[in-house]
């Protein structure tokens, strides 16, 4: 590959909406471009990367048996009704034929790989089998953000496992769990595998793969102790109790009061004596009163799993509706609404809103001063106790690489994919599904491993091995130099690219850190003058001079050093 006659569109300057770095970067660095909202082209570089990824998750993925098939992007609508996920999910892309019949674009396929069972697995003897593509999926995301890490079409391994009973399942799972962190070990990632929410998938039981970053979505939390990590989805940590005043019970006058930060101020309190009282919607139980400590958050997430149900935050009507105050004075004494409450709130006594505009009550104990159920609903916060060890858990910011799944029988038994045991009984088959996206791979090392120059690539996917700079192609003895280098790279297994453009060398040096090829080989005066071209790492920057003949020994040598992992 020549940068003369490439498409390579490098800028200069950081693209005004990207905000992730990893966002930056890949515009930058050109490797993508956005058609459409959090739709992508990519260009050669980043094809590039994709194809080094996607070679090791192959090679792994084999490695444990692992089968590659290609299943349609367009799927019939027929297979989602039967497994009952057609309705409930806000992401699917959904279209109709010129028959009328409903299709939509796969964004998993679970309901594909069942129907696929049904028609080819017969006995006991068929299983197990691992099944997996790399695909392009659909996904309707609402709000499609940072880069490639959210978007509405992404490539995606996605593999299947069945199995005959849930002991296989175990095996197979683990035999997941084990190529995917060879997988991301070798594409240089650092990473934690957390236990998850099954959440839309369903099942019995998940775990994720994330990689630290700034621009990650998710948080997970984490203990040093004991080595528990959970998404904080799921994470349960015991907060510190707040020293609990003695309060009688009273109505106390707060004017013009609407915060959590306003009330704790206005009375002169650690606002964790204080509780958020927040009226949401269930979709078919209705209102409910949920509560939080006042310096919590609450986990949609949570709330959703201990409602058993869809819901929506009330509108300010319905709040004075239901409880007879505004937002902001509402509370859980005399409400004639279900409450829910954090479990963090089975003890102690708080401030709460009066139901009365204006209003707020002191000295109130959830369970003794109003009827409540408890459930885990508040997000864990750093420093809360690890449930399992007692010691302080930290939280961190984190890109989710992969995820694994144990889906039992949730979708063989409505898609009747089934086998014959031993005994010759009709058995469901025990299913699991495994996910891995290449870009977020790709982004994620971008975040990880980027400096102020720009990308920083891994060995094992960096686009090309080698950068070959021509300090200046209008000296003959530099370009020819730099050419033979160029071909001697290919001629030994290194993948390199020339820069024989005629732009300035500074421009050039610059291209070469913000591209993050592991390796620059300089050829300029230094060659004219003495023969020698300079070998410079772009990780360490560390550079060594060397006779044309010796470049690529020395390239090899780094390499070694740096360790391809
Ligand atoms: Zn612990």
């Amino acid at each position: 590959m020549r940068r003369s006659k490439s498409l390579v569109p490098t800028l200069r300057e950081d693209p005004a909406d990207a905000e992730a770095l990893s966002h930056r970067l890949m515009l930058r660095a050109g490797l993508v471009r956005q058609l459409a909202a959090g739709i992508y082209v990519y260009l050669p570089l980043g094809q590039r990367v994709l194809d080094k990824v996607n070679t090791i998750v192959r090679e792994e993925m084999n490695a444990i048996g692992g089968q590659e098939i290609t299943m349609p992007v367009v799927q019939p609508a027929e297979l989602w009704q039967q497994s009952g996920r057609w309705e409930g999910i806000n992401e699917m892309f959904k279209l109709k034929d010129r028959w009328g019949r409903d299709l939509c674009l796969g964004m998993t396929h679970e309901e594909v790989v069942a129907w696929l069972a049904a028609h080819e697995i017969r006995s006991y003897r068929d299983l197990p089998q691992i099944w997996y593509q790399i695909q392009t999926k659909e996904r309707d995301e609402a709000r499609p953000r940072s880069g490639v890490l959210r978007t509405r079409e992404f490539l995606m391994k996605d593999s299947y496992t069945l199995d005959p009973d849930v002991a296989a399942l175990d095996r197979s799972y683990a035999a997941h769990e084990r190529a995917y962190r060879r997988i991301f070990d070798r594409c240089g990632l650092r990473y934690y595998v957390v236990q998850s929410d099954t959440g839309m998938m369903g099942g019995l039981g998940s775990h994720e793969f994330m990689a630290p970053s700034a621009a990650g979505e998710d948080e997970v939390a984490l203990c040093a102790g004991c080595g528990y990590a959970a998404n904080v989805e799921l994470a349960r940590g015991v907060p510190a109790a707040p020293e609990s005043p003695v309060w009688t019970r009273q109505e106390v006058a707060t004017p013009n009061v609407r915060t959590i930060a306003e009330v704790s101020q206005l009375l002169g309190i650690d606002p964790r004596l204080t509780l958020k009282s927040l009226l949401y919607v269930a979709k078919t139980s209705g209102p409910v009163l949920v509560l939080v400590r006042g310096d919590h958050a609450l986990h949609e997430r949570k709330l959703a799993r201990a409602l058993g149900e869809e819901f929506r935050a009330a509108h300010p009507d319905e709040v004075r509706g239901a409880l007879g105050a505004p937002v902001g004075s509402v509370g859980p004494v005399g409400a004639r609404v279900p409450i829910v409450a954090d479990e963090a709130l089975r003890t102690g006594t708080y401030v709460v809103g009066a139901n009365r505009e204006g209003f707020h009550l002191k000295g109130v104990a959830p369970g003794r001063d109003f009827a409540c159920r408890f459930a885990d609903l508040h997000a864990v916060a750093p420093g809360e106790a690890c449930t399992v060890c007692g010691k302080p858990l930290a939280v961190e910011r984190v890109i989710e690489i992969g995820n694994i799944f144990k889906l039992g029988t949730k979708y063989s038994v409505p898609l009747k994919a089934t086998y014959l045991d031993e005994a010759g009984r009709e058995q469901p088959i025990v299913m699991g599904s495994y996910g891995i996206g290449p870009a977020r791979i790709a982004a994620a090392a971008i975040e990880q491993l980027a400096d102020q120059d720009g990308v920083v690539w891994p060995w094992s996917i960096a686009p090309f091995q080698v950068y070959v700079v021509v300090v200046s192609v209008k000296d003959a003895a530099q370009l020819g130099a730099a050419e033979q280098i160029y071909g001697e790279c290919w001629g030994q297994g290194l993948e390199a690219i020339l820069d024989d453009r005629d732009e300035r060398p500074g421009v050039k040096f610059k291209d070469a850190d913000l591209l993050g090829i592991p390796v620059r080989i300089t050829v300029g005066n230094s060659f004219v003058k003495e023969g020698l071209v300079e070998v410079r790492s772009r990780r360490t920057r560390q550079e060594r001079r060397v006779g044309q003949g010796e470049v690529v020994a020395a390239v090899r040598a780094m390499e070694a050093e740096e360790g391809r992992t």
